[in-house]
């Protein structure tokens, strides 16, 4: 495929095997071909795509992907530790979180996590994701503890922890700006941040989802903060509950422009709310989550808002399951995300996919579909590419 080819027509069937698709749809994909971008009144439009124009998107997703990033899927050999399940917040959307007196209330002691951290390192995993509730009794030092925790069991180990969320907490906790905080989490070997909490960073959702209780405003000067202090991070969508298309587009330009500043995405997560159990689904007030098609323009129109910026668009097969990861995969992603032993909290919404991937089955799933497997380490260095 060349870029200055007119791919598409919508008065003719084009040449290149391209569907007749409407015009504007035509102009939108044309211009993404020519690696220009995309402004957030066409990726609202992009999120309309249906029959022959969402075939169109999903062909150009993919030839974005397969220039920034060739034929390699990779995934990562990962143990969640959810250290606690305790949280005073009460997000309307999470069914992973319990109060102080219910009988499945968790705490981890330090020991526990260590011993979780050496036997992953055992299994072959080279990182630990971290994430707890906001227990209210939280020690003010434990953030930085988990972390030398696992650091002295397993040196070796990359620990990806904590969310804005928990950084804000551990801030007001600890008493410290978030520069001092983050510091002292990194010196205490923390390699990277997850960017979750970021739900959909629009103030009217997130007073539906959390109250705002974290304000766009704090997640984007938490994440913005870290890239400075040189932790990387990823970056996240949650959708399919309260938010639409406007939403998206206008949360995908945000992460395109903290990018542009600071380059400290190392990929980006769409995350389909997951509504089995999650309070503000069963009170009537969300719909049940993403259909198949929204996954799908999801994932393509990330590809297409973030070439040039962020390399890595992942899919979250806990929530999306093998076959339509798949078919997200073929529609601009190209990571598989983590193999993920003791994932919970995807799992408690009511996820039905499981909770561990061996990477043999990551390997088969992706040589199905026609592509290279490859392992990698949580900040995209390639360990083991598989021969195909
Ligand atoms: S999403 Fe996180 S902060 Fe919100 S209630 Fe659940 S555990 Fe607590």
């Amino acid at each position: 495929m060349t870029v200055n080819t007119p791919l598409f027509s919508s008065s003719t069937t084009n040449t290149d095997g391209f569907p007749k698709i409407n015009a504007k749809f035509a102009d939108i994909l044309t211009r993404a071909l020519e690696e220009r971008e995309i402004n957030e009144d066409e990726a609202v439009l992009l999120f309309s795509a249906e029959g022959p124009e969402l075939r169109s998107l999903i062909q150009v997703a993919d030839e974005l992907r397969r220039r920034a990033v060739g034929q390699i899927i990779t995934y990562v050999s990962v143990r969640n530790i959810n250290f606690t399940n305790v949280c005073y917040t009460g997000c309307r959307f999470c069914a992973f979180a319990r109060r102080l007196d219910d009988p499945e209330a968790q705490w981890l002691s330090l020991s526990e996590v260590a011993n979780r951290a050496v036997e992953a390192w055992e299994a072959g995993a080279t990182e630990v994701c971290m994430q707890g509730g906001l227990h209210p009794h939280m020690p003010p030092n434990h953030y930085h503890d988990l972390i030398v925790a696992v650091k002295e069991a397993v040196p070796e180990m990359h620990v990806h922890a904590f969310s804005p969320f928990e950084i804000w907490y551990g801030s007001k906790l600890t008493n410290m700006t978030y520069v001092d905080f983050l510091t002292s989490l990194k010196d205490a070997g923390l390699g990277s941040l997850p960017g979750t909490a970021a739900e959909i960073l629009d103030t009217n959702v997130r007073q539906q989802l959390t109250k705002n209780k974290l304000s766009s405003e704090e997640w984007v000067e938490i994440i913005t903060t870290a890239h400075k202090l040189g932790i990387r991070t990823t970056s996240t969508i949650m959708y399919g509950h309260v938010d639409g298309p406007h939403h998206w587009a206008k949360h995908i330009k945000l992460i395109r422009d903290i990018q542009r500043d600071t380059d400290g995405f190392t990929e980006f997560v769409p995350l389909g709310f997951v509504h089995h159990n999650a309070p503000i689904y069963l009170d009537g007030d969300a719909r049940p989550g993403p259909t198949i098609e929204e996954n799908l323009r999801m994932h393509a129109v990330a590809r297409i808002m973030l070439h040039g910026y962020i390399p890595n668009i992942q899919v979250s097969w806990v929530k999306l399951g093998p076959d339509v990861s798949q078919k997200c995969l073929m529609a601009g992603a190209n990571d598989f995300g983590g193999t993920l032993i003791d994932e919970t909290i995807s799992r408690s919404a009511g996820a039905p996919h499981g909770q561990h991937m061996h990477p043999k089955e990551f390997q088969r799933l992706i040589k199905e579909i026609g592509r290279v497997p490859a392992q990698r380490n949580t900040l995209y260095d390639l360990l083991d590419v598989q021969d195909y």
